[in-house]
């Protein structure tokens, strides 16, 4: 018998106002019912940010490393149920457990940070003009803000966003992915118990378009963080600073890897392939070009075939599996969509791309990973975020060309090239056009203590992670105190 689960709303857990309730279903196995969550709507909204304007003051008020060590302590509680919480993430979005596993730990790695953030929240001093003064800054929570966070990273994202939202001192409404709702509980459950006051944090579960207008429109929400798609993304950008609040949205990729001719070639397959392929290719940071030098394109395309036939396709769960199932059935449809437009465009689809129907894959999502050759940058496949285990090789004469093709998207998050060519290297992160740049490295990945982002239509606003993100969740307050 499935649980039912509610919202966390001023400390109490409570259904949605209409009672109504939905179903979370694990893409493995479609009989599978993980939970019935709260169809939350406006009203349920409205009471969550009442909550959170509430508790804002008292928070705000506690010293900052005070704060910091809710947060470390909630890293242990989720560190001690790491095992069950990615279990639940597996059942719930697909990926594997091995990658659950770690996604979690990320999280743990991203309290951690961020208690730590606690005790090194500063201002900066400097001289000033006049005699006697002290000039300085502080940094002062925006209020009450709004996360609005997706099903593929259901852990890492929601805690890059909460971790520095509440150190420093922002009260906060989560409105998760209605397909991964079961994780970010998860985590509000481990920051309840780790003593968090009532109504600094409200989980609210619900349809996006319901959830999301009073969320986004209620101009006692300061800031929204979002990740998901750049349509739902850009709608929300315009929508919160066209009243003035601050917006922080980040979106697709469409992201590359060059290979050169000097390249360890073996290394190249290994990380293009895992790089698309791995998560089912649900990153916004999944490599999703190969752009390689025509002198060695045959032997690259070669290997990456064998290496993605290889791939065994299966329930997360189980310990052979390396790619699970997509997280629903609209994400499988997209990606079968993308493999007919790729067929269509003359791309040869060189392995792959088969939907997997027969048991054990019956009451699943799955789909074969693909690999397509012969890519023109110009067709769809090469400009469209497919978000799926698709790979277009796309053949250049030379580096021009390659960066050239590389920059050729409206996307900008992540890029790599593999070469061993040291002046091309750094040519190369000069010149390309992403918030993310590896050189030998693939392009999936984000180490919390550096800045997670992207370029052009990739991100708006500040970057999330690192010290830097605290920009975001903090106003700056200049003080001129004359002796
Ligand atoms: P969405 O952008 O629809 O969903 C992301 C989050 O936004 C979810 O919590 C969703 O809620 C919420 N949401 C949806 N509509 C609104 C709205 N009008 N106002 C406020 N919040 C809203 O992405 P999908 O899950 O539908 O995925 C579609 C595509 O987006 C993918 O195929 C992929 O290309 C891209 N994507 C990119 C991600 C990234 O990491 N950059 C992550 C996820 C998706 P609900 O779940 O209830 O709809």
């Amino acid at each position: 018998m499935p649980d039912t689960y509610q919202n966390y709303i001023g400390g109490q857990w409570v259904d949605s106002a209409s009672g109504q309730t939905f179903a979370n279903i694990n893409p493995a196995n479609t009989d599978e019912v993980i939970g019935h969550f709260p169809a939350s709507g406006a009203a349920d909204v409205k009471a969550a940010i009442g909550a959170a304007q509430e508790a804002q003051a008292g928070w705000r008020d506690m010293p900052a490393p005070k704060r910091g060590e809710v947060l470390g302590r909630a890293a242990r509680i989720i560190e001690r149920d790491l095992d069950r919480i990615a279990e639940g993430l597996t059942r719930e979005e697909g990926k594997t457990y091995g990658e659950a596993k770690i996604e979690t730990a990320r999280a743990v790695q991203i309290f951690d940070y961020f208690a730590g953030e606690g005790r090194r929240l500063s201002g900066e001093t400097t001289p000033s003009e006049y005699g006697r003064t002290m000039l300085y800054t502080i940094r002062e929570p925006l209020g009450t803000v709004g996360l609005i966070t997706p099903w593929n990273f259901p852990i890492a994202i929601p805690s890059w966003k909460l971790a520095p939202a509440l150190v420093c001192g922002n009260t906060v409404v989560l409105k998760p992915a209605s397909t991964a709702p079961l994780t970010a509980l998860n985590i509000v459950r481990a920051l309840e118990e780790a003593g968090l006051p009532p109504g600094v944090l409200n989980f609210v579960t619900g349809p996006g378009p319901e959830t999301g207008d009073e969320l986004t429109g209620n101009p006692a929400v300061k800031g929204i963080s979002f990740t998901g798609s750049d349509t739902v993304g850009c709608d929300i950008y315009g929508r919160v600073t066209g009243r003035g609040g601050r917006a922080q949205c980040e979106m697709g990729g469409k992201n590359p890897v060059i290979v050169l001719e000097d390249a360890d070639i073996d290394k190249a397959v290994n990380l293009c392939v895992m790089g698309a392929m791995w998560s089912t290719g649900q990153k916004c940071t999944a490599t999703s070009r190969a752009i390689v030098q025509e002198s060695v394109a045959r032997r690259f395309t070669e290997k990456a075939v064998a290496a993605t036939a290889a791939i065994r396709v299966g329930d997360g769960m189980k310990e052979e599996t390396q790619v699970g199932p997509f997280v629903d059935e609209a994400q499988l449809d997209t990606v079968l969509r993308y493999l007919e437009i790729g067929k269509e465009e003359g791309a040869e689809l060189l392995t792959g791309g088969n939907r997997l129907t027969d048991p054990p894959y019956d009451k699943g999502y799955y789909v074969e990973p693909a690999v397509f050759g012969n890519v023109r940058p110009d067709m769809r496949i090469a400009q469209e975020e497919i978000f799926g285990p698709v790979l277009a090789i796309i053949p250049v004469p030379d580096f021009e060309k390659a960066m050239r093709v590389a920059n050729d998207v409206r996307f900008g998050l992540s890029a790599s090239i593999c070469t061993s060519d040291l002046t091309r290297a750094f040519e190369f992160v000069d010149r390309i056009e992403a918030g993310l740049v590896h050189v030998n490295t693939p392009t999936v990945g984000a180490e919390v203590q550096v800045p997670f982002g992207g370029m052009k239509d990739s991100s708006t606003g500040t970057r999330e992670q690192g010290r830097v993100a605290v920009d975001f969740y903090t106003q700056i307050k200049t003080i001129y105190l004359e002796y």
